[in-house]
């Protein structure tokens, strides 16, 4: 079958039956933490690749993050510029991450008028982003931004490292300073493991919480959550437990490379798997499992941070100055599914995690959910089937290097349909790409 006219909208009156047989039919998957990074740095992804990718994906909606387009998206002028971005290239629907950054913390007009201009919340770092023009928050621009959340009911997503002086406990086998670093192979992966240890994840995570008190019920911040993005240590899951049965309105993601790879398995050299925080080692992934199934975690996003392959220092395979980002965006429920079925998931989870809670988060009231009055975002897949990803062809992202490349995925996916229209069909994508973008 291929995507035709007829396939749209316009069945001349009459009703059009599809009859997929023993094909699952469930809720397009919501990713709510993507970086498409356009306008201004298409060269890095791009609107057109980034949606095919993820129709391709089952993905029907995506949440783009304020950084790494340019400009970054910190105020309204920019999240204009980024909706005006959008005409003509959207295969699925688009919402948008607002970026909270020192120059606009404290001034709560600012931020009120990001929130009322459609941005379905804010997004900070505790570590520098590695783009200078977003720069990292601390706990007091976090506080002071809480409020303004809390009044238009959004949360606020935390990349969660606080940088701590690398101890002789993260890092045993060497020196009590980040001096000796230097001296190690950068091409190693352990270097760079040792220069982000868990640490840095839990002490952001335990300033995010002392400043999540706030949150509860009663509090100045009542109506704002925490969210916090692409989670990889295992160790800070008690923090987080106890936080959220003391009424904390704290949720956490983790991406899908986390709970795929695996330190130990990462090649030295191959930058692909860089990202921040970083891949830490079977055990961790073992425990993120976990608490993903008992949920403790709430929910699964790529982090699809793409870049071009000379960022990545393919040739030198150097960890330590490589750009960090996984590209991934088409691959995230299909690796979620492979690697959650030896652990027992069912379809209920991967719909949990990949549509009921991040639609719930971002507060896309008419998503994930085949309802009446919610958009037919429909993926149509077969989970008996498999997926080669051998063929750079039919890896939509705009650079095909991806640490899923030559891994075979269970299911494969067949048909993705954004608000009843078929847009991706059996490697075929519509002509007519009609997508939106979601501003509330
Ligand atoms: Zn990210």
């Amino acid at each position: 079958m291929t995507v035709t006219e007829t396939d749209h909208c316009d069945f001349g009156g009459k009703i059009m039956v599809l009859d997929y047989g023993d094909r699952v039919i469930m809720p397009g998957l919501v990713d709510i933490h993507v970086h498409l990074n356009e306008p201004g740095r298409e060269d890095w992804e791009g609107l057109t690749s980034g949606t095919r990718a993820a129709a391709a994906g089952g993905i029907t909606t995506v949440v783009d993050m304020p950084l790494n387009s340019f400009p970054v998206t910190t105020d309204v002028k920019s999240l204009h510029q980024k909706v005006e971005a959008t005409k003509g290239k959207l295969s699925i629907d688009i919402g948008f991450w607002g970026g909270l950054v020192p120059a606009n913390a404290e001034n709560s007009t600012a931020l009120d008028e990001l929130l009322k201009a459609g941005v379905l919340g804010l997004k900070s770092f505790m570590c520098p982003s590695g783009i200078n023009d977003f720069p990292q928050t601390n706990s007091q621009h976090i506080k002071a931004a809480l409020p303004v959340l809390a009044k238009h009911k959004r949360p606020l997503l935390v990349h969660a490292e606080l940088p701590q002086t690398i101890s002789s406990e993260d890092s045993p086998s060497t020196h009590a300073t980040e001096e000796p670093l230097r001296l190690e192979d950068p091409r190693a992966y352990e270097t760079y493991l040792k220069s982000r240890p868990h640490s840095w994840e839990n002490a952001a995570i335990r300033q995010l919480i002392e400043v999540g008190e706030s949150t509860k019920k009663g509090r100045e911040a009542e109506g704002a959550s925490i969210h916090i993005v692409h989670l990889a240590d295992a160790n800070s899951l008690s923090i987080i437990q106890d936080a959220k049965s003391r009424g904390i309105n704290l949720t956490v993601e983790t991406c899908t490379h986390y709970l795929t790879f695996a330190a130990e398995e990462i090649p030295d050299g191959d930058t692909r798997f860089k990202c921040a925080p970083p891949i830490r080692n079977a055990k961790n992934r073992q425990l993120l499992w976990k608490a993903l199934m008992d949920g403790t975690i709430d929910s699964l996003s790529s982090d699809h941070s793409p870049a071009p392959p000379q960022m990545k220092l393919f040739d030198e395979g150097d960890f330590m100055r490589a750009w960090g980002g996984i590209s991934s965006l088409q691959f995230g429920p299909l690796a979620t599914w492979t690697y959650g079925k030896q652990r027992g998931i069912t379809l209920n989870h991967l719909v949990r995690w990949w549509s009921t809670r991040p639609v719930e988060l971002a507060g896309l009231n008419l998503k994930g959910s085949l309802e009446v009055g919610r958009d037919a975002d429909i993926v149509v897949w077969t989970p008996n089937e498999s997926t080669k990803v051998d063929d750079e062809k039919k890896i939509y992202h705009k650079h095909k290097a991806t640490p899923f490349f030559n891994m075979t995925l269970d299911g494969r996916v067949d048909f993705t349909f954004v608000r009843g229209q078929l847009v991706f069909s059996q490697g075929t994508f519509s002509d007519r790409p009609c997508g939106k973008p979601i501003l509330v």
